[in-house]
């Protein structure tokens, strides 16, 4: 199944130019076009779902253990000083590209990434209170 409109569906056929790095049954590793850090890459699902919530657990399975696998031979490799996995669900979560994808992205001591949010102190009621809505 493919969404025709879909770039990583056009990379994944074939239509769209990519650097794929490695290929199996369920998923695709390709470079990430506008890498964040040296060696980003994506990893995706070759069925096409929107995101998160709708990838189904076996092409998730698929797409972790890809991940797994990239991760390890960027870390061999590459000898970044660690790896970021990012996974965006929602345009309010900054996805832009909406086929589900794993980021994988190598971090440098001097590289210019930051934590998305300041750590702060929580309200304990407040966290006991979801963590009650959660169970
Ligand atoms: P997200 O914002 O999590 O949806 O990530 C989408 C990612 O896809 C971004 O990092 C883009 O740079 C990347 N991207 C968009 N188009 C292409 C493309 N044609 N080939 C490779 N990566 C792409
Ligand atoms: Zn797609």
């Amino acid at each position: 199944m493919r969404d025709p409109d879909c770039i990583f569906c056009k990379i994944i056929a074939g239509e769209l130019p990519s650097q794929t790095i490695e290929e199996d049954e369920r998923t695709i590793a390709f470079m990430d076009i506008s890498p964040a850090t040296r060696g980003h890459l994506l990893v995706v699902p070759r069925e096409h779902a929107r995101d998160l919530l709708e990838i189904s657990p076996e092409d998730l399975a698929a797409t972790v253990a890809t991940v797994h696998r990239v991760a390890k031979r960027v870390s061999e490799r590459l000898s970044p000083a660690g790896i970021n996995l990012l996974n965006s669900c929602g345009a309010a979560a900054w996805q832009t590209v909406f086929h589900f994808h794993v980021h994988v992205i190598p971090r440098y001591e001097d590289d210019p990434l930051r934590l998305p949010w300041i750590p702060s102190g929580g309200d304990p009621a407040e966290i006991e209170a979801v963590a009650r809505e959660l169970r």
